[in-house]
């Protein structure tokens, strides 16, 4: 017996290392909530936590460029052809139940029945925005000019970053600080792009592309090695971003009864979604226990609900589906970053849901064609968000113009946002990694096919 829980601490070590992490972040951040800290204060508090985002952050660009390229260069035209259809297939089909899980939800529940709770802010003159133009940013985004300025810039013409901070009032300007962060951030949409075709021209070119093959086959290796020793730091740094989120936040009897609702509506759809429909899914096409499968991913889970961000929990996103749920590779380098990118299951939900919540807030009714606007621009603009903290707030703009919605009632969902972000990108990588499970069961044809052609070629040289 006591080799057997010997055994299982060992297995699980980092994984109990985050959740004590977690309720120690929350225990102390309820202990010197009492004490009022400054910003400031906060700030030097929450700097371990700021550190681990930094951390992630470093690795995601060249993880993102070296896992694509290798991914893609190491499979036939066959095989990641037909991989990247079952791909594609199912980012549609899930986000697409989860903008309907969202929508039944909302109607059913009616959080923004009744008069406003809350008067919005005035000030701000909107330009209004296009969704054609938003729907051009999406596309252009795809091919990026300049690669250089791609890993650290995002064209948008959608500045809501300016918008929010131009009618939110003074002292909540700080809140809005990380949405703003969206139009400068990194263009994955089109570094993915470009490393797909990369690795798709490589991996064609035999004997000729064998160098830069090795040299992204390494380049990944070695990030895997760094996110290896980071990972040990993980839980030191979650620890201080929940604590420091929690000292920070409001006062939660400040949220009104509206705001409240809706809060719950997301939180339910999420619940279903991630709980229910896509566990289900893995298990009609897999024949296997989704839940095992979903507890390999925890730390990934953990890491995603303390940073708010998909693309900076991909580094450990990878590791967890590779070392516990030993996910082939070739699997895992070719959808997982695509995944990150655009497949965001808790973004269309969350976004559909407070589309809708707006609208009953204002007393407008919808019809059928309204909320059918409402469920393609949901997916539209969960496609076009970044895997970055908020970016979902920034693009729901689209949404919002789309059925003629006043684009300055975001900034009644702003006060809870934070918190929503963090359960709907905890969705997000849960979606992305059950999407790797369910591929890689898909394409385990070719890829078998493939081992047997690499290894007949290897008995033919011998
Ligand atoms: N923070 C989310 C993510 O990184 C995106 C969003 O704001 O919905 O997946």
């Amino acid at each position: 017996l006591k080799a057997s829980v010997k055994g299982f601490l060992k297995r699980n070590l980092f994984v109990l290392f985050t959740i004590a992490a977690v309720a120690l972040g929350i225990i102390l951040g309820f202990a010197l909530r009492p004490y009022n800290l400054s910003l400031r204060e906060i700030k030097y508090f929450s700097f371990p936590g700021e550190l681990l985002m930094r951390m992630l952050k470093m690795l995601v660009l060249p993880l993102i460029v070296s896992s694509l390229i290798t991914g893609i260069s190491s499979l036939d035209s066959k095989a990641s052809g037909k991989m990247g259809l079952h791909a594609v297939v199912y980012y549609m089909v899930t986000t697409l139940i989860a903008v309907f899980i969202g929508i039944v939800i909302v109607v059913i529940i009616q959080p923004g029945k009744g008069n406003r709770d809350s008067p919005v802010a005035n000030g701000g003159n909107i330009e209004p925005v296009q969704a054609t133009d938003a729907f051009l940013d999406l596309i252009r985004n795809m091919f990026p000019p300049n690669l250089v300025e791609a890993c650290f810039k995002q064209k948008t013409t959608v500045r809501i970053d300016l918008c929010v901070k131009r009618f939110q009032p003074q002292e909540t300007v700080e809140e809005v600080v990380p949405v703003s962060g969206s139009s400068s951030g990194v263009n994955a949409l089109g570094l993915v792009v470009f490393s797909m075709c990369f690795g798709l021209v490589i991996g064609n070119m035999k004997q000729q592309g064998q160098a830069l093959r090795e040299f992204f086959d390494c380049l990944n290796e070695a990030i895997m090695r760094l996110v290896a020793i980071i990972i040990w730091y993980a839980p030191v740094g979650i620890l201080f971003l929940i604590a420091g989120k929690i000292v920070e936040m409001k006062d939660l009897a400040e949220v009104g009864s509206q705001l409240g609702m809706y809060t719950v509506s997301v939180i339910v759809g999420l619940l279903i979604h991630g709980l229910f429909v896509l566990p289900m899914l893995y298990f009609l096409v897999t024949r296997k226990n989704p839940y095992s499968f979903i507890g390999g991913l925890l730390q990934a889970l953990i890491t995603a609900l303390g940073t708010s961000s998909s693309s900076a929990t991909l580094p450990i996103t990878f590791r967890c589906l590779e070392e516990n749920n030993h996910v082939d590779k070739r699997v895992t380098r070719f959808v997982l970053p695509v995944g990150a990118t655009i497949n965001m299951d808790g973004t269309a939900l969350y976004e559909a849901v407070a589309a809708i919540f707006i609208a009953q807030v204002n007393g407008m009714e919808l019809n059928f064609g309204q909320i059918l606007t409402i469920s393609i621009t949901a997916t539209a603009a969960s496609i076009g968000a970044a895997g970055i903290p908020q970016a979902g707030l920034v693009t729901m703009v689209i949404v919002l113009t789309s059925v003629g919605l006043p684009t300055e009632d975001i900034t009644l969902i702003i006060a809870v946002d934070w918190f929503l972000d963090r359960l709907r990108t905890t969705t997000n990588v849960l979606g992305d990694s059950l999407g790797a499970g369910i591929v890689e069961h898909l394409s385990r044809k070719e890829l078998q096919n493939q081992d047997a052609e690499v290894r007949n070629s290897v008995i033919e040289e011998n």
